[in-house]
């Protein structure tokens, strides 16, 4: 796969498309929310967290705080009690006051719908302004998250480390209308199939068109990293550590 035309790989990027429409049609973002802003909040809380652990402290965090202004004056504490089931609390609590504070400040208290505008806001990287672009404005971003990273390394859609590369990668193989819906596709793929300790390639919709599998057989087979290619390499990587 290592000498895959750019024009195969974009045909084979088509494919993965399909069949991942195909499987998860109904995919969406897992994240809780009502309003761009809890939104905003829901993704900048879900770092290094679980939507599922997100979504079990929005419901509390939103009543008590129900706009921009109210978080923005809200007591630092209070919020750090009421996030601090997901993880690195203190820094996320720092990270949503900034976030609400600017709205307030700058966006007359409304989420902007500019890339730029959004990663201008505490703790607001293309991540999370890709999530509430698509998600809450149906304006087509692809969102790099783990799964994301890992599963496109397998598929051998790219090659980069680089949450931001990875991007610029993917918008250069997957149709721009597709880009949201297909974010949401592998993020779930990558929960139901593509784990990252045991993907379950034998019954994975996207097998036909993933060197993943044979590249780690190969792998396994010589003891050398050489036939696997370096999407194999990532992957294998992180089921060492
Ligand atoms: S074939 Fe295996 S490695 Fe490739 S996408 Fe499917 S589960 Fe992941």
């Amino acid at each position: 796969m290592s000498r895959e035309s750019l024009a195969a790989r974009g045909a084979r990027a088509q494919r993965i498309v399909r069949a991942l429409a195909r499987a998860y049609p109904d995919a969406q973002c897992a994240l809780e929310h009502r309003t761009p802003f809890q939104l905003l909040i829901a993704t900048i809380l879900s770092a290094q967290c679980t939507d599922a652990k997100v979504n079990e402290v929005t419901p509390a965090l939103f009543r008590r705080y129900p706009s921009p202004d109210a978080l923005a004056e809200a007591d630092p504490g209070e919020v750090e009690a009421l996030i601090r089931p997901t993880g690195f609390y203190r820094q996320k609590a720092k990270s949503i006051l900034g976030a609400a504070r600017g709205l307030v400040e700058r966006f007359g208290g409304q989420v902007p719908k500019e890339l730029d505008a959004l990663t201008s806001l505490r703790g607001v990287a293309r991540k999370t302004a890709n999530v509430v672009l698509g998600t809450a404005f149906g304006i087509p971003g692809i969102a790099v998250d783990t799964h994301m990273k890992r599963v496109n390394q397998r598929l051998g859609l790219t090659r980069a480390e680089d949450p931001d590369v990875i991007e610029r990668e993917l918008m250069a193989l997957i149709p721009e209308a597709e880009w949201t819906r297909y974010t949401h596709r592998v993020i779930q793929h990558g929960r139901a199939c593509c784990d990252a300790r045991r993907p379950r390639c034998p019954i994975c919709p996207l097998r036909d068109d993933c060197p993943w599998p044979d590249a780690a057989r190969r792998e396994r087979t010589t003891g050398a990293g050489e036939a696997a290619g370096s999407a194999s390499r990532s992957s294998t990587r992180k089921r060492r550590r």
